[in-house]
């Protein structure tokens, strides 16, 4: 069935396309692909800017749902829509835990993973790291499977949906975890610039809120327990429970007064149940190299004022490095610098355009799925393996059916 074309989360984007295919079956996908010239996959839509845009566009959430425990008890393999947040529903019960989640549970797994979604952690990963394998229909309507491993299996995960449909995922799975989250009043930014090991290191995964002008607002530490509990000196916790944008309710965040609880009720910011965020929002977010953190960090300070009138917060984080070849932490431990907006393309356009201008002495990456300008993105310069990505999706969708105008603009 096709229905006509939804917005993002976000609504700041009315996708263009002429028809969303519904499939509810792998035929009926099968049937929408082969039947098509130009296609792109939905996932959960929250993504900031065109790259799920198409000609026509795929739902994937009206395929079935499943959910398999591997024979080793070590992966679990999953439809490819599934969200972080579904999948902690049927994981939990099963005593299994995924290694990270991002700051919401709401999104899907294969849309996160095309993207490079991540969570914060010095040790941890981003989201696609955790994937052990992928099932993808491609642009023939061929099924592919691919395991961690074969031959050009860092091309496949971080994929910007070009590959093909993905349905279903094989993630690495651990035994559940208890994670203890408080929240502690931030130091100056001269500080946590000073500080950034010590601060980041301080437990399984620590963000830091700020508006680049009155400091680091807040320092949120999620501890994992059983872990040796490192303390952050000189911070004082925050009375009462917070909201990373303040003056919004914290009712919508998960739980942070220290008590333990379950990885999926910790790791994420917000609750399944609530809006993420502000909800009326544009976010971008661009990271650069560990090594750099402290002088990127005096570099926002300096046009905090300059961004201040389109910022509602920001957040940084640390994600550790892979080898996928279109990820953005590929080839080094990364710092990531997040920027919520207010829902004003033009304000936000420029602002994010300041924050690539100070950042460009160090070589930041964007985030696939926010608000970047293209035109500031030396693609070729800042992946290594570019090219061989490029191959990758004419040998598996010959067709070009997966390809869209954001991928041509973008990635050439
Ligand atoms: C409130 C909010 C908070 C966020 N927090 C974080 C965060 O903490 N960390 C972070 O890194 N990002 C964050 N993001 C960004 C978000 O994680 C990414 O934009 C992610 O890609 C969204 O996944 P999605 O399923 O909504 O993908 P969509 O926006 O629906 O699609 C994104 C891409 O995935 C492709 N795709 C989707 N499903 C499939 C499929 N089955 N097969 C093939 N391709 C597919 C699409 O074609 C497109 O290229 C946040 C976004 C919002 C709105």
């Amino acid at each position: 069935m096709a229905t006509g074309a939804p917005t993002n989360w976000a609504g700041n984007i009315s996708y263009t396309a002429r028809a969303v295919h519904q499939p509810a079956s792998l035929s009926e996908l099968h049937e929408v692909i082969t039947q098509s010239s130009s296609l792109r996959c939905l996932g959960s839509r929250h993504s900031f800017n065109r790259i799920a845009d198409g000609s026509e566009i795929i739902d994937m959430t009206t395929l079935p749902e499943f959910l398999e425990l591997g024979r080793d008890r070590d992966t679990v393999t999953v439809n490819g829509a599934m969200t972080y947040g579904r999948l902690a529903e049927l994981l939990a019960p099963l005593g299994f835990a995924v290694h990270n989640l991002a700051s919401l549970p709401h999104i899907s797994i294969a849309g996160a993973i095309a993207t490079g979604t991540h969570g914060s952690g010095d040790r941890n990963g981003n989201l696609a790291s955790g994937v052990a394998g992928l099932q993808i229909m491609t642009g023939s309507g061929d099924i592919v499977q691919v395991r961690r491993g074969d031959p050009d299996w860092d091309g496949h995960v971080v994929s910007l949906g070009a590959l093909g449909a993905v349905t279903s995922v094989t993630l690495d799975i651990e035994p559940s975890f208890d994670v203890e989250q408080r929240v502690y009043d931030g130091p100056s930014l001269a500080s946590l610039a000073e500080r950034f090991d010590e601060i980041f290191g301080a437990a399984y995964s620590v963000s830091a809120f700020t508006d680049w002008r009155g400091g680091a607002q807040q320092i949120w530490v999620k501890h994992r327990v059983g872990e040796p509990a490192e303390q952050i000196t000189g911070l004082a916790e925050a009375t009462g429970k917070r909201h990373p944008l303040i003056g919004l309710d914290p009712q919508a965040c998960t739980e942070q007064s220290g008590a333990p609880g379950p990885w999926w009720d910790r790791l994420p910011h917000f609750r399944l149940e609530f809006t993420p965020s502000a909800g009326e929002e544009i976010q971008s977010e661009f990271f650069v190299g560990r090594a750099d953190a402290a002088s990127a960090i005096e570099a926002l300070e300096r046009i905090g004022g300059a961004i201040a009138e389109a910022l509602l917060v920001s957040e940084v984080r640390t994600v550790a490095e892979d080898s996928m070849w279109m990820s953005p932490h590929h080839g080094r431990p990364s710092v990531a610098f997040h920027f919520t907006w207010v829902r004003d393309e033009q304000l936000a356009s420029d602002a994010a355009g300041r924050v690539a201008d100070a950042l460009a002495p160090f070589d930041p990456r964007p985030h696939w799925g926010k608000l970047f300008d293209d035109g500031r993105v030396d693609v070729a310069a800042a992946y290594p393996r570019r090219d061989d990505f490029l191959a990758l999706v004419e040998r598996t969708d010959a067709r070009g059916v997966f390809r869209n105008r954001w991928f041509d603009d973008v990635i050439g």
